[in-house]
């Protein structure tokens, strides 16, 4: 599973009904501005705090009472922030210094959902979305409706994708899971009315322009910015999703045509957002790496804790400080024997200084060894900026906190694991395609996913798009960017956006598409001061104290100045840059050209 969450303060900026002030009758001066932004910083740090303190016992001990408690404490946050972010409109003509007016404008943005200041109306909206979050969160799908045993979670329709091979249970299982959202299509059109309404009190057309104007460059530019850089990536994924398509054809026959869109429910998981699931399907021949990761950690009985310490040891190598003794006492590293808890990894700053944590069942597995080095790119980003006033405490975007993590895990090599003795001798260029496809179904698979979320819901939240044409447009954008498409006509009977979690969840999405662009900028950049003369994608900065500096440099710049100021710290360029991709999937894109010679591309 993606890792994707990380601390409280930074993943809950919702907005909920509050008060308006009243507009006082002298005009605010600097001095009234620089008061209001101390104020705002002494306060959501205290809440942010308590917030995660409630936040890390509701997630390692799960019972009814920490959940209420945690609930409490996020509600007092978000309310507070709230009314903050209205507040902040008072000094909008006020002249203040570049850092006041910063402050000020992210407060405004730091917004997911801003509620109509009609009581009702701000009412009605909070408890659609959490209706909506509800109704996702209890999804099942029953095969015999009289049969509770016969139900699915999502977790187990994730695992029957993952290792099913049979087209009709496939189909069966894609069909039932797409159940459970029907029910959400008329309180997810009335969340759009209202949520747009609250975005129009703060200044913005809609809440989608709202979201975009997060990225320090109008909306209209950004949304550019980010065709540009798919277009960029594109003709690599044409060339991956036409030899999948080719293999999964001679595995499941003409259910899959030979040059049209793939069928949405072959590709090993319920969004057809990651295909690593059916890469025993599409294997290269004679790729096998020679080595096996989750084998030598087990052989070696590594404990969670060795994992952790060897994913510190990358870190410390870079020239990072070592993580503090409160992580070792206060993290949750394995799965409590005595209690319920939330696997799902993350990484944790509980005071927003140093009480670093990451909570993670942990096994003994390759995938797990990435995770450990992901969250912990977290954990030192966090630290990183821990002397920012509070609304700087956060990544350059939000692109770039899932990004950094991933940089690191991009460097776990075999020349790494031969560094750190796991393995005795690194496999030869040869058996690099293997490797390179299992990383290519990840992440080049999941680039056009990542970009259509979001290009659908600014289009509903516009208007652009209507309540009676929700699942068509859906799907139209599923074809337009994955190529990938329903077996059977999916009509406005269904409600398919809202089968993902982030549609009623509402929790945007264009941030995974730009940490997967990122990270393999940054990877570039890095090795490249690393002084890395191999292929890119054999690159590790492990050791590298100079590549170590420009990393520290930029994440201790948080969000203090405009993402591009701090893409330049490391990149030596403001422009995000998807070309790092091509160079690094280089000996895979040529293998791909064999491979899919005078076969249909495209669909
Ligand atoms: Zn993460």
């Amino acid at each position: 599973m993606r890792p994707r969450t990380f601390g409280l303060a930074v993943s809950l900026f919702l907005a909920c009904a509050c008060t308006r002030t009243t507009s006082s009758d002298t005009a605010p001066t600097a001095a009234d501005a620089k008061k209001f932004i101390d104020d705002v910083n002494a306060t959501t740090l205290k809440l942010a705090t308590e917030a995660s303190q409630a936040g890390w016992v509701a997630e390692t001990y799960i019972t009814g009472d920490t959940s209420a408690l945690n609930a409490r404490a996020n509600q007092r946050f978000i309310d507070t922030l709230a009314r903050y972010a209205k507040d902040a409109v008072r000094f909008d003509h006020t002249d203040v210094p570049p850092d006041l007016r910063r402050s000020l404008n992210l407060l405004k943005v730091a917004l997911v959902m801003a509620t109509p200041s009609d009581p009702r109306e701000g009412e009605e909206l909070t408890s659609i979305a959490a209706n909506l979050d509800a109704a996702y969160g209890k999804g099942k799908w029953c095969e015999d409706p009289k049969k509770p045993e016969s139900c699915l979670d999502i977790n187990q329709i994730t695992e029957i994708m993952r290792v099913s091979r049979d087209e009709k249970k496939l189909r069966q299982v894609w069909e039932g899971w797409h159940t459970i959202s029907p029910s959400m299509r008329k309180d997810y059109a009335r969340f759009v009315d209202l949520s747009n309404k609250g975005a129009k009190e703060l200044g913005f057309p809609d809440t989608g322009a709202m979201w975009r104007s997060k990225y320090d460059m109008p909306a209209d530019e950004f949304t550019k910015e980010l065709d540009r850089l798919w277009d960029q990536v594109r003709p690599l994924y044409l060339k991956l999703h036409a030899y999948v398509r080719m293999k999964l054809r001679e595995k499941y026959g003409d259910v899959v045509p030979a040059n049209g869109p793939i069928p949405a429910h072959l590709l090993g998981n319920i969004w057809a957002q990651d295909w690593t699931n059916v890469y025993p399907l599409v294997a290269p021949k004679n790729s096998d790496p020679g080595y096996d990761l989750t084998a030598i950690l087990k052989n070696r009985k590594l404990t969670p804790v060795d994992m952790v310490k060897t994913g510190e040891r990358f870190y410390t190598s870079l020239g990072f400080s070592p993580l503090p003794q409160t992580f070792w006492e206060r993290s949750m590293l394995v799965k409590p024997r005595d209690r319920d808890v939330v696997c799902h990894a993350s990484a944790w700053d509980v005071d927003n200084v140093e009480d670093l944590r990451i909570k993670m069942c942990i096994e003994p597995t390759d995938e797990n060894f990435r995770t450990i080095h992901h969250e912990l790119g977290h954990n030192f980003y966090q630290r990183s900026y821990k002397d920012l006033p509070m609304l700087f405490r956060d990544s350059a975007n939000d692109g770039f906190h899932e990004a950094i993590g991933d940089t690191i895990a991009l460097s776990v090599t075999p020349e790494y694991l031969v560094k750190i003795g796991m393995i005795e001798k690194a496999p030869d260029s040869s058996r690099d395609i293997g490797l390179l496809m299992q990383r290519a179904l990840e992440k080049i698979a999941f680039l056009p996913f990542g970009l259509l979320i979001d290009q659908w819901r600014w289009k509903v939240f516009s208007g652009e798009v209507k309540p009676d044409d929700y699942n068509k447009s859906w799907w139209d954008l599923r074809l337009k960017y994955q190529g990938v498409a329903p077996v059977a006509a999916r009509s406005e009977e269904f409600f398919d956006p809202g089968a993902k979690y982030h549609v009623p969840g509402n929790v945007p999405y264009t941030r995974y598409f730009l940490a997967d662009i990122l990270q393999f900028q940054f990877h570039r950049a890095l090795s490249q001061t690393a002084g890395c003369t191999s292929m890119l994608h054999r690159c590790s900065i492990y050791q590298s104290a100079d590549a170590g500096k420009k990393l520290n440099d930029m994440l201790s710049m948080g969000l203090s100045q405009p993402w591009p100021e701090a893409l330049t710290k490391i990149a030596g360029t403001k422009q995000m840059d998807a070309s790092a991709i091509l160079d690094y999937f280089k000996p895979l894109d040529t293998w791909l050209d064999e491979q899919i010679k005078g076969k249909p591309v495209g669909w």
